[in-house]
């Protein structure tokens, strides 16, 4: 049996996994789900699966956390803040970790499952972005197994031969990842017609039904830029090696190329599902719920199309922060929550995540590698987005 714990439970991700938890109750048991703030959501939640331990980030809900779970009947042990979610990430109630925090917060938690030598079902694409090198070395000196349940990196993970017993991949004979985009709602769209799109437009994915902070960075391409920096980390693969091509259609979800002339690709119906199906139950096949894919009844045609990074900076901007390193990477990633918060907000305009994204890297000075360094990078970041926002409101 292994025990899981879903950090981010409420979420879309938290959902996809405990949907495919539910379906092995004899290999899978969900031990620890743990959320942001919303604690009706996560009663509801231990109502249907019954975990060891209920954890809310946000303090001011642990009394309501605690009473619910009481007047539920349930033996689920109430915990708050984000300390005790580190902390039960790498306890003994669980064995695998599913990353499914949105944002640099789910950072600690991670680096707390791979020092403890955890499967992590990795979801959390910013802990990678943030601080790659600290959490994949986490991984390697705890004996932790990373399998990214991004859809792309799954996607690699599942084309590149296995290297070891703990998830690594063996890239000999590897000549460049391709990482599908599916270009988002805007594809095709000029810069200057984005300049009065809409929060509600920007979530309005064509293919893929997700939180709004990672639908708004599909629609600027920053979670292509994010994803490219997360595949650096997870396969050692520099950025000359990684190219990016929008494939509207969503089936085919990244491809691997060699030096002979092969590419292998992962293709699959755009269902989170499949990756945590993965994730969870790898080397084994499990269900997912998701069904086969029919090529011909979903069109019967894949297309491919470059990237415009006209259109789309964000792009090539993650390029640019991976290239000068050190805390670039955390400063672009903290700059663009900043920025996709204040665009949900209505605080700021969809053309301005660019902008500001690319100010916060241009006053970027890196002084250092480590966690304080990269945790000073996010905040300086964070601040100059605000200031920003606040001088032109
Ligand atoms: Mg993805």
């Amino acid at each position: 049996m292994r025990r899981v714990a879903v950090l981010g439970a409420t979420g879309s991700i938290g959902a996809s996994a405990l949907d495919v938890i539910a379906r092995h109750p004899d290999r899978l048991q969900a031990t620890i789900l743990a959320a942001g703030r919303n604690v009706d959501a996560l009663i509801a939640l231990c109502r249907q699966h019954r975990p060891l331990h209920a954890l809310i980030a946000d303090p001011d809900g642990y009394d309501r956390l605690r009473s619910g779970l009481r007047d539920a009947g349930l033996p689920t042990q109430a915990h708050a803040g984000m300390e005790a979610m580190d902390a039960l990430a790498g306890s003994d109630a669980c064995d695998v970790v599913v990353a499914a925090i949105v944002g640099a917060a789910g950072l600690a938690s991670t680096l707390a499952a791979a020092r403890a030598g955890k499967r992590i079902a990795l979801a959390n694409k910013e802990s990678l972005v943030m601080a790659g090198a600290l959490v994949m070395e986490a991984a390697r000196a705890g004996g932790a197994c990373i399998v990214p349940v991004d859809s792309e990196h799954n996607a690699i993970f599942q084309c590149l031969p296995p290297l070891d017993g703990r998830g690594g991949r063996d890239h000999r004979g590897l000549r460049r990842l391709v990482l599908t985009a599916s270009g988002g709602p805007f594809r095709g769209r000029s810069r200057e017609s984005l300049a009065s799109v809409t929060p509600a437009q920007a979530i309005a994915h064509p293919r893929w039904a997700m939180g709004p902070k990672i639908s708004v960075d599909s629609a600027t391409l920053m979670n292509k830029g994010l994803e490219v920096i997360e595949a650096h980390h997870l396969f050692g693969v520099d950025a000359a090696r990684i190219d990016v091509l929008v494939h509207p259609q969503s089936l085919v979800h990244s491809l691997v190329e060699f030096v002979d002339g092969s590419t292998l690709a992962q293709l699959g119906l755009p269902d989170m599902r499949t990756a945590l199906a993965v994730g969870l139950g790898w080397p084994e096949r499990i269900e997912s719920g998701v069904s086969g894919l029919d090529l011909v009844a979903q069109g019967g045609r894949l297309d491919f199309e470059p990237p415009d990074t006209d259109a789309f900076p964000c792009l090539r901007l993650a390029y640019q922060a991976l290239d000068a390193g050190h805390g670039a990477p955390a400063a672009l990633n903290a700059a663009n929550e900043e920025a996709v918060a204040a665009f949900l907000g209505g605080r700021t305009g969809f053309l301005d995540i660019a902008a500001l994204v690319e100010s916060a890297l241009s006053t970027h000075h890196s002084d250092g590698s480590d966690l304080d360094a990269l945790q000073r990078a996010d905040a300086a970041a964070r601040a100059h987005v605000q200031q920003r926002i606040r001088q032109a409101a």
